[in-house]
């Protein structure tokens, strides 16, 4: 089973993918977190990208649709989530071919649903671990330390893009670029709404649930 995980920032992809991950062992292809890799090794592709991302824009279709092209080549049989990707009309367009030329198919585009209202706080409150990558939430998932990972000892920290102002241009940027894609996988019979809201289990029983329909 080969899904996409799509919704606004802070919708909570990252977090079902994770679950995903350890319950189903899909592959996770999330390109937020191979921008952030390549930020973090300076690469020339991280230093490309971190000036979108760090203003809450979009990296530029090219650049992404290279990045996911690279990923889908190791893809084995376990399945695949795409978290965050696509993000507009032309990835998901390209996103079609890069999946011809590997002979796969993405068979559902799940969409968490989850008020705007709450979009912001949870993306304020978001701190992540800089060494392991493990994503706290200062009010609902505290670390017990504060600023320090409970998994590795790293520094929990809040990710540049997750400042108020940048986060009210990413939610823009969401609903002019990618909440199109609702319609255009809504069209394709791919898309499933399911209610974001709510304690992560009982999101991922949802997700679970279309899962084992299929
Ligand atoms: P995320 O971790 O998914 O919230 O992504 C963090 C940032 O990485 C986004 O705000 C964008 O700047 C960039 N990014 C991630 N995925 C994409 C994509 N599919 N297209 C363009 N930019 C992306």
């Amino acid at each position: 089973m080969n899904i996409a995980l799509f919704g606004a920032p802070g919708a909570g992809k990252g977090t079902q993918s994770a679950a995903l991950v350890d319950r189903k062992g899909m592959k996770h292809i999330s390109t937020g977190d191979l921008f952030r890799y390549a930020i973090k090794n300076e690469t020339p592709l991280g230093l490309e990208a971190k000036k979108y991302i760090d203003a809450g824009n979009l990296v530029p279709d090219a650049v992404t649709i290279g990045l996911v092209r690279e990923e889908l080549k190791c893809v084995g049989d376990t399945g695949f989530i795409l978290d965050g990707f696509p993000r507009t009309v032309p990835q998901a367009e390209a996103l079609e071919g890069l999946l011809q030329e590997n002979g796969k198919t993405l068979d559902q585009v799940l969409f968490l649903e989850v008020p705007k209202g709450q979009l912001m706080s949870r993306l304020t409150g978001r701190r992540v671990c800089k060494s392991c990558g493990a994503v706290n939430h200062i009010d609902a998932k505290p670390t017990k330390i504060e600023g320090v990972c409970d998994i590795c000892g790293g520094e929990s920290v809040q990710r540049i893009d997750d400042q108020e102002e940048t986060i009210a241009n990413r939610l823009d940027v969401y609903e002019n670029s990618t909440a199109p894609l609702k319609s255009f996988y809504k069209e394709a019979g791919k898309l499933v709404e399911l209610d974001g809201t709510g304690p992560t289990d009982e999101v991922f029983e949802r997700i679970q649930e279309v899962l084992d329909r299929n």
